[in-house]
């Protein structure tokens, strides 16, 4: 069957209606190059082990994607765009998973301080104040179970709704605190300190959090100009191309300017029983599908009182793959960090290849 490729965008692009274009153009900027080299003889046989072929390596077809509303950009090289995606699990991992049994995650009573107004119990996972904190309120969700890579629905609801009501009860101790976030570092590349599963939950005070402040912005500049809405206009050009797709009030899409590899997008107008699913379909997605091992997933609510213009602000979900926990290189380099340009592996049509057929 035909799939689109990232690579060929600019053709997509050129097939949709004048609308379609105007839209996409609203907020991306699409260049192609080719990157040239020579190599020498004695370095074919090695390319060609690689790469399959020393022609495709000489001259590579390069994809840049600017986002022009956020200024967020990404980019893709048909070398590795093409490459087959192997779900394959690291052995070594689950063996190091399994040895780390019996953490303080383990036993979360005796071993994890309790926040100032008390746990909450889940069905399968318990909340913890967090021993370290990044704000005023941060809190955990430990799940019951130590693996965090095996995850079903209903655990993963009830780890929701647990959170839900920490975030209920962090609020009413503190009426400032309004602005939850809530984050999933799944294993170490994604910057979990302790292997065993859990949830982070922070709730700001005064302000949102940076990202949660930028979309707020973002969204009210783009009214302006547009008279429309801008997470539904963004949401609405990836289905165009092929990369969106709606479920009642949920909004699914791979995001071509993505943050790192293999990213999903989700928003919805609730945090509720169909959100919580969709998040556990990209979550389980990554990790059935393309043997994800290590991934952040980011949630950004809106605030918990009823601020000023922040009427009708959706629920924010995205999930990264952080790439093979084998791997000693990280997957955040200077272009990440200093040039705000996401070098990319995956492309987008694959990962949505696979999302899509979970609803
Ligand atoms: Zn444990």
């Amino acid at each position: 069957m035909y799939m689109p490729s990232i690579i060929e965008l600019p053709e997509t692009i050129s097939e949709l209606s004048d609308e379609g274009k105007a839209l996409f153009n609203r907020f991306f900027d699409i260049r192609g190059s080719i990157g040239k080299m020579v190599i020498p003889e004695e370095m074919k046989p090695w390319i060609e082990k690689t790469f399959g072929g020393v022609a495709s390596v000489e001259q590579q077809k390069i994809i840049k994607i600017f986002n022009k509303v956020t200024f967020e950009s990404a980019m893709f090289n048909e070398l590795r765009a093409k490459r087959p995606i192997e779900a394959k699990t690291d052995d070594s991992v689950t063996k190091e998973i399994n040895e780390s049994a019996g953490d303080p995650f383990c036993k979360p009573l005796s071993m994890t301080p309790a926040d100032s107004f008390g746990r909450i119990k889940g069905k399968f996972c318990i909340t913890a104040s967090n021993v370290a904190k990044y704000d005023g309120l941060h809190g955990l969700v430990i799940f019951n179970k130590h693996n965090p890579l095996d995850f079903t629905e209903k655990e993963v609801q009830d780890y929701f709704h647990t959170s839900l009501k920490w975030f209920d009860k962090a609020h009413k101790s503190n009426k400032e605190a309004a602005y939850p976030f809530l984050l999933w570092n799944c294993l170490w590349r994604a910057a979990a300190s302790i292997i065993h599963g859990h949830f982070q939950l922070v709730l700001g005070e005064g302000k949102h959090y940076a990202e949660a402040e930028e979309y707020n912005e973002t969204r009210k500049r783009y009214y302006n100009e547009y008279k429309s809405d801008y997470f539904f206009d963004f949401y609405k050009l990836h289905e165009l191309i092929g990369l969106g797709l709606e479920r009642k009030n949920l909004r699914v899409f791979t995001n071509i300017a993505p943050r790192k590899d293999k990213e999903i997008t989700i928003i919805s107008e609730k945090p509720d029983n169909n959100f919580i699913s969709a998040v556990y379909k990209a979550a389980n997605c990554l990790v059935k599908d393309f043997g994800v091992m290590s991934f952040n997933i980011g949630i950004i609510f809106p605030p918990l009182n009823k601020d000023e213009g922040w009427e009708d602000f959706p629920v924010i979900a995205r999930i990264v793959d952080r790439g093979k926990l084998s791997n000693k290189t990280v997957d955040v380099g200077g272009m990440e960090m200093y040039a705000r340009s996401n070098v990319i592996e995956t492309d987008p049509y694959k990962v949505f290849e696979k999302i899509k057929s979970y609803f």
